[in-house]
């Protein structure tokens, strides 16, 4: 690579894992002063950029400043801080207590990095989900690839630039590039696969992690559906049903897809999500002054229209499109279960309405379903919230919000089933980059011992009845 380029030769990326390796066995990444003090340049590396990394996700996808800092900036700071915060807790090795026989028996639990990571990143959130991932390589001891996606290209060079202005070269690189790059790096052997992205790619890179078992953390998509109850704040529940819809234009991992709502409050509902709609923008979205967001590319773009197309139910609001990437946050309502908008992850700013008689037709409807990244519930109901607990699964279930789980990193986040596996946020992210040694000295003394006499052949009554 030369200095002002931010990729690397198909030859170049051949070499990086080598390289990577070369660093793991030196030991260089391992001791916790080594992985604090890279923990604190990428933090100083996120604090020191902030204006750079909001415009050029500004570039890529027209993110507003605000959400850039709350959603990319913000968490990813919180992460690295965290790790800073914990780090000698969590590397610390653990004495395991046992049965009393084998108290003079040392029993320990060492964390180790599992060895050299491929962390690869999706365009939707290119900033926090590169580099949310990597805070946990680095605490855990790991070095680390990055391959940013190819449809955020702002973002991606940018993310090379910092990472070889702030962090150690021979333990963390950015490779940039879309498929041929990435499957160059999938070709090697990796001790984690942490990606994220859609579960077709999801499956590719279970299949390549296979071939070397290599341990995989899967972040996942899918339709994460929400479930409003009769009981329900009907105006709270439209607001944060559309404030979640609305991030990044619906272009979230965790954006609520679609609403099951029982027949006899849907014009209720219907009105107030207007009604919040209208508070959120008292301008037309397209309006400069609104801040309001781009599809990534017009492919992408095309393919929400076609299903806004293709819908048969009644669209009550919104439907304007601007350009070849931008839509309006659109309701349609009356959308049978074998609609278009039905078929895949929407993934665009496209709210559909399933009419339900009741929350038990919803819930069975997710239970018979692929497992969601989480389902989104709406009641106060404690009844009803233990049976979404006891009778479907997902990743995660949130009650009375939207989207809000990803700011709470003491929680796991991951999906499960079709939504992923593995999870991270906070000691987790930790977790994912390390393995759990067991360690154990048996005394030799202990050989002069009647039970360990016993258990060496020749067998004898007398060993067995010890
Ligand atoms: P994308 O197209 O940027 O792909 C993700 C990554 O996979 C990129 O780095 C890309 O270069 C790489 N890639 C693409 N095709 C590949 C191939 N054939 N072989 C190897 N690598 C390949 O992003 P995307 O997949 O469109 O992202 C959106 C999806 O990601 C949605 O389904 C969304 O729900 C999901 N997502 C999940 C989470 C989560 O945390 N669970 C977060 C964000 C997005």
């Amino acid at each position: 690579m030369d200095t002002d380029s931010h990729y690397f030769t198909i030859a170049e990326i051949e070499e990086i894992p080598a390289r990577l390796r070369k660093t793991f066995r030196s030991g260089k990444t391992l001791p916790v002063a080594y992985r604090r003090q890279q923990l604190i340049q990428f933090g100083r590396m996120v604090q020191e950029n902030r204006s750079a990394i909001e415009e050029a996700l500004k570039k890529d996808m027209g993110k507003p400043r605000f959400e850039a800092g709350t959603a990319e900036l913000v968490p990813t700071f919180t992460s690295i801080i965290t790790a800073l915060n914990n780090i000698e807790e969590w590397a610390t090795p653990e004495k395991r207590k046992v049965e009393e026989w084998r108290s003079d028996w040392e029993t320990m639990v060492y964390p180790v990095p599992k060895g050299c990571a491929l962390i690869i990143a999706p365009w939707n959130y290119p900033f926090v989900l590169a580099f949310n991932p990597l805070a946990g390589a680095i605490a855990a001891g790991c070095p680390a690839v990055i391959k940013p996606s190819e449809h955020s290209p702002t973002v991606a060079a940018l993310s090379a630039k910092l990472v070889r202005q702030y962090l150690d070269p021979e333990a963390y690189i950015v490779v940039n590039g879309g498929i041929p790059e990435t499957t160059v790096l999938l070709n090697h052997r990796w001790d984690h696969i942490f990606y994220t992205g859609n579960p077709t790619v999801g499956r590719i890179v279970a299949e390549v992690a296979a071939k070397h078992l290599t341990s995989t953390t899967l972040e996942l998509g899918g339709k994460s559906p929400v479930v409003v109850a009769e009981d329900c704040d009907v105006e709270i529940t439209a607001r944060r049903v559309l404030w979640g819809k609305v991030q990044n234009c619906g272009q979230l991992c965790v954006s609520p897809d679609h609403v099951y709502v029982p027949r006899s409050i849907i014009p209720a509902f219907t009105e107030a999500l207007k009604r919040a709609h209208a508070h959120f923008y008292p301008e037309q979205v397209f309006n400069k002054s609104m801040e309001w967001g781009k599809m990534i590319h017009c492919d992408h773009h095309n393919r929400v229209m076609r299903q806004l197309e293709q819908t048969v139910g009644t669209v009550v609001l919104g439907g304007e499109v601007e350009g070849d990437t931008k839509i309006a946050p659109t309701i349609v309502t009356g959308i049978p279960l074998d609609d278009a908008l039905m078929e895949a992850e929407i993934f665009g700013p496209i709210l559909p309405i399933i009419p339900v008689d009741n929350v038990e037709e919803a819930i069975n409807l997710i239970a018979e379903g692929p497992s969601p990244l989480v389902i989104y519930a709406f009641t106060n109901d404690e009844a009803l919230q233990k049976r979404l607990i006891r009778e479907t699964r997902s990743g995660s279930l949130v009650i009375n919000d939207t989207y809000i789980q990803l700011l709470v990193y003491e929680l796991p986040f991951g999906g499960f089933g079709e939504s992923g596996n593995g999870t991270y946020f906070g000691k987790h992210s930790f977790d994912a980059f390390t393995h759990r040694r067991s360690f154990l000295h048996v005394p030799t003394s202990l050989d002069s011992t009647p039970l360990f006499q016993a258990r060496y052949p020749p067998y004898t009554q007398q060993g067995y009845d010890a």
